[in-house]
């Protein structure tokens, strides 16, 4: 299985747009250090350092492509990695920077089929699936397949599961992406705080590399109106807010479901600067062989 990080920064992205923080000044003129210690991640810095709207491409050895989240960056990102156009995507939630995407579907594909959840959300009172069909019911080349939660289901040549995460107050899924052939396995958290339900945790366990989101630094929840959740023994707060996990959270998450590789995705600008580009915190265009 072939992993591409098409997108992993959060709604805004880094650089944000007319932000001159130390962070998005970092991302756009990377000190050579930075740019070494990214070369050596397979990551071309030259042009400075990119955290698009979520988005992995991931090819099966059944030569067939599955692109999870179908990002606002879409068409940057697929003329930048140059790779090929999915066979099928998956919408894990109905957020602008996970779905809006999907609009670039037109007379690029013939027929673009798009997988998602089947549970009806009390809060839209519609799943993820209707939410997609109903955003895009213009769109006769997308066609959007129901999917139930904890079920495995084959697409691209992968058996994937969608995991059941928590992103208050919308439903939102993880993944579970496994290979058939060499038995690889693609964990990705989704949106979510640090506490899942246990089957999650348990389906998400002993991936060879694992994207779980970590939106910010601990110390950022003393902005946040609801402050942080789920402390660990030391008292850092593994969630901010309710609905994301921090650095910290991220961290242990993936030592929790004890995944061999990790990177944390979806991070925000508002990280310090000299920890924004810590060698687990994943910056678009990296790529990994499982
Ligand atoms: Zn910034
Ligand atoms: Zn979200
Ligand atoms: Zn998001």
């Amino acid at each position: 299985m072939e992993v591409t990080l098409l997108g992993t920064g959060d709604t805004t992205g880094t650089p944000t747009v007319d932000c001159d923080c130390d962070t998005c000044e970092r991302a756009r003129s990377p000190d050579e250090r930075l740019r070494e210690r990214l070369a050596e991640r397979g990551v071309d810095a030259t042009d400075g350092v990119s955290r698009s709207r979520f988005s992995v491409y991931v090819e099966s050895a059944a030569g067939e492509s599955l692109l999870v989240d179908v990002s606002p960056d879409f068409r940057h990102q697929f003329l930048r990695e140059g790779v090929a156009l999915p066979d099928a995507a998956i919408v894990t939630h109905v957020h602008f920077d996970h779905l809006d995407g999907l609009g670039n579907a037109y007379r690029l594909f013939d027929d673009l089929p798009v997988y998602a959840a089947d549970e009806t959300d009390p809060v839209t009172g519609e799943s993820v699936a209707e939410g997609v069909r109903s955003r895009y019911d213009y769109l006769d080349t997308v066609s959007v397949h129901h999917r139930t939660p904890y079920e495995p289901f084959s697409v691209a040549g992968l058996e994937v599961t969608l995991v059941p995460v928590s992103h208050p107050p919308l439903l939102c899924y993880g993944l579970r992406i496994e290979e058939p052939e060499s038995g690889a396995v693609l964990s990705i958290s989704g949106d979510t705080c640090y506490e899942i339900p246990d089957r999650s945790r348990e389906l998400l366990s002993g991936a060879d590399l694992a994207l779980v989101e970590g939106i910010v630094h601990e110390e950022a929840c003393e902005f946040h109106p609801k402050g942080g959740a789920h402390h660990d023994e030391s008292g850092v707060p593994r969630t901010f807010g309710t609905k994301h996990m921090t650095l910290p959270g991220a961290r242990d998450f993936a030592a929790d479901i004890e995944a061999d590789d990790y990177r944390i995705v979806h991070t925000a600008h508002f990280v310090p600067a000299d920890r924004a580009f810590d060698d687990d915190i994943a910056v678009d265009s990296e790529r990994f062989s499982l």
